[in-house]
Formats: C-alpha cells, structure tokens, sequence
C-alpha cells in the first residue's frame, strides 16, 4: 500500500494515519499523552485487514464482562425511562424487570449481543467460542454488577426521555428535557471536546451525571467526571437553558462514590485547552513518537510498534510469566513444537503450543505476544508455551 499518509510495518501489515480527530474525548486525549504512537496505531485505518476504523481490538475476558455489565445497565433504565418509573424503588419497576427477562437474562442477552458485534474482528472470531466458554461461569457476577449499579442510578424526574440516540442513526442533537438521558453525547463546539456520558438526569435547577464503572476506583475517573461536568456546561445545544452541574457520582459495583466538583471550573476549561493543543501537534506528525514504558503491556497495537521489541518492556508485568517475544523458527520438533532463537539475544528457545500453528513457518521470525515462559533443563534455556491468548505476527520484514 502506498500514498499519501500509508505505512507499513514490520510485521507486514499496512494501514493509513488519521491524523487529529474533529473533537477530542476524554480517552483520545489520555490515550495521546500515554503515548501518541499508540493512539495512531490503534486509529489508523486498514483496509487490507478489514473495512470498519481502527486496528481491530482485542477484548479480554474482563473487557467483555464490563461491556455486557454497562449494556445491561443502560437497558435496565432505559426499561425503567421507557415505562415512567423514576427509580428502582418504584412499584412499576419490579414488573419492568420481569419483561426483560430478570437480571440473568439481561446479561446472558447483554453478552451475546456483544459477542454478536465481535464476531465482525478478524482478531476475535477465532477466539470466539472459548471466550464465551470462560465468561459464561461468570454470569452471576455480570447478574450481580447490573443489579447493584441499577440500585445506585439516582431518581429521576418522571419523564419520558428526549434528545436520545434513534435507530442507531447518528446522535440527535437537542436540547435535553428534564427526565434520564441515557448514553447521551454531550459536544463543546468551541472546546472541539465531546463524551458520552453513562447517565445525565436533568432537573428543573440542576443535572446530575453519573459514570458506571466494572473496575476498580481510580483518579481518573475523579477527573473524567469533572470533564463531563465542564461539557454539561460548555454544551449549548443540550444545555442550552444553562442548568448548573448538581452532583457528580462515580457508581462502582462495590457502591456508589460522590465526586467533589473541581474549586475552579475554568481552571479545567484552560488545562482542557491546553491538553487538546498539546494532542492535535502530537499528532499532527507523520508518526508520531512512541513512548515505550510498562504500560506497553496493555497496549493492543505493540506487535506493530518497532520501539516496544527495541525496548526494555517485552518481559510482561511484574511477577507474571507472560512475555512477549520475537523469535526466528529454527526446526520442527514434532506437531506442536518448534525449536527457535531469540532475536534479541540468539538464545535457543523451546516453542510449544497445544494446536499446530502454520504462522511458525521454518526460517522466518515471528512477534509472538502472550507467551508464557518457563525453564526447558534440556535445553538450559527457555521454554515457550502459546497459549489461548498468544498471537503470532509476522513474517517479520526487517
Ligand atoms: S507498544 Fe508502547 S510505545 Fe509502542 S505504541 Fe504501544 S504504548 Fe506506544
């Protein structure tokens, strides 16, 4: 592939930069100043892998009960919005419920819709069956996080909602009424910020915004929160009678936690500012600067990042025995066994994997992630095992 913006990298494949976004979201924003390479990579487009935005994404066990809990949430009260009750502790909210299903069917539904949409992701559709497999022992946790974020949502006005998604058409964009908005988009024009908060309750004097949150309590949520408390403010379609913020809630599956609003408003407005000046020039660059750092670990882009194989970073998180590794396939020991060497440091390794893997082609070296590592005596070297979660990248061109 090649013209204006197209790259290739080491791993073959190729994809074309997006540059800035037309507004910046609180995720744009903190994946940029996390490393602005990850942030192209993950946004760039690719056509030859497949037609949707972005790197397809890889979706963990723990991903996907979060997304099936946040679902299954938005459904609850949208159920609840739908059939006038302004709380969980209505009387007509028991019997809400029951149409969906009960709490077990609603996750059970929430997960396979999810399952559903990743069956589009090259990079999941194999992996498929065995996730399902590992989540569905969990579905008790997914019914007991929806049925405790459900119980913190704040009443609402009784109101039918207004200014809501329709038909999964592009966000209708209007003043909002007093009642629940939920999965509402909020847009600062002048500020180029936009998010979509989990639930915004508008008053006659106030509104109240609350984010759902599957994992653990952060200071990032703290700051979240107060940029969408700021958009509520700077949005002058959907706020446009200027209704002050009123509170400011975090709910986690544990309880809900209130967030003090920022001391000065425009204090955040100008560090907002600065943030998106620093973003737009981080990226406006051809390709931009990778910042290699633990974090790496997380990143869903890495097998294509030529600073993360150069770095220090490769060996996996602290006390686990995953490692990512690029290695040069040598011989075939047997069906599901390879002997190789590490490119970093030419040691011999022992590669072992449950099932054949065509992509481990004799005399080609190969980005492998997730590999877990252990000590092979008959070879006084290592012994790598792919496991369920290992991908295999390459050939490398160097
Ligand atoms: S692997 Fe690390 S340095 Fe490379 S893009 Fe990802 S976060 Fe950035």
């Amino acid at each position: 592939m090649t013209g204006a913006g197209s790259f290739k990298t080491a791993v073959g494949i190729s994809g074309i930069w997006v540059g800035a976004p037309d507004l910046w979201s609180f995720s744009t924003l903190a994946e940029v100043s996390a490393c602005p390479r990850r942030y192209a990579l993950r946004r760039a487009s690719y056509p030859e892998i497949w037609d949707r935005p972005g790197y397809p994404e890889r979706v963990n066990e723990a991903a996907l009960l979060g997304t099936a809990v946040h679902d299954g949430v938005e459904l609850v009260l949208r159920e609840l919005s739908r059939t006038g009750c302004s709380s969980i502790a209505d009387e007509q909210a028991v019997a809400a419920i029951r149409r969906l299903g009960g709490y077990s069917k609603i996750a059970t539904r929430c997960l396979d819709e999810h399952l559903q949409r990743l069956s589009a992701n090259p990079r999941m559709a194999p992996r498929l069956d065995g996730l399902r497999a590992q989540i569905d022992n969990r579905a008790s946790e997914m019914r007991r996080g929806i049925q405790a974020l459900v119980s913190q949502s704040p009443a609402a006005p009784n109101k039918p909602e207004r200014g809501r998604r329709q038909d999964g058409d592009p966000v209708k964009r209007a003043t909002l009424g007093e009642g629940r908005h939920l999965e509402t988009t909020l847009v600062a024009e002048e500020a180029r910020f936009a998010g979509r908060l989990d639930l915004l309750v508008v008053h006659s004097d106030r509104a109240d915004i609350m984010d759902f949150k599957t994992g653990q309590p952060s200071e990032r949520h703290n700051l979240q929160l107060h940029l969408y408390g700021l958009l509520w403010q700077l949005d002058e379609t959907a706020n446009a009678r200027r209704l002050p913020v009123g509170s400011l809630v975090l709910g986690y599956v544990d309880g809900a936690v209130e967030v003090e609003p920022p001391s000065d408003w425009g204090e955040l407005h100008d560090w907002l500012r600065d943030e998106i000046a620093n973003a737009e020039s981080q990226v406006r660059a051809q390709s931009p600067a990778a910042t290699p750092s633990v974090e790496c670990w997380h990143c869903p882009v890495r097998q294509l990042c030529d600073e993360y194989w150069d770095s220090p970073f490769t060996g996996g998180v602290p006390d686990s025995s995953f490692v990512d590794r690029e290695v040069s396939i040598l011989s075939r020991n047997g069906p599901t066994s390879w002997l190789g060497r590490l490119t970093r440091d030419g040691s011999e390794v022992l590669l072992r994997s449950s099932r054949d893997c065509e992509a481990l082609a004799l005399g080609s070296d190969v980005r492998i992630l997730n590999l877990l590592a252990g000590e092979a005596e008959e070879l006084d070297g290592m012994i790598l095992t792919m496991t369920r979660s290992s991908e295999v990248f390459g050939p490398i061109q160097r």
